[in-house]
């Protein structure tokens, strides 16, 4: 999913990857005790300082 240029706000690099937090890292809803709703959450970094640029739900549409 490459769309536009994103410049890191700490270094400027101009390389930014994307990756996961490890499941069982699951964003779940507030007081939820079964954690039937769940999704992961996903990240995008700058390559070169690791700053994280964004976090996302991946999958919103569930709570
Ligand atoms: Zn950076």
């Amino acid at each position: 999913m490459e769309d536009k240029k994103i410049i890191c706000p700490v270094c400027g690099h101009d390389v930014i990857k994307s990756g996961r937090l490890n499941p069982p890292a699951y964003v779940v809803e507030m007081n939820s005790i079964v954690n039937l709703k769940r999704s992961e959450v996903h990240v995008t970094f700058c390559a070169k300082c690791g700053e994280i640029i964004s976090m996302k739900v991946a999958e919103p549409y569930k709570f």
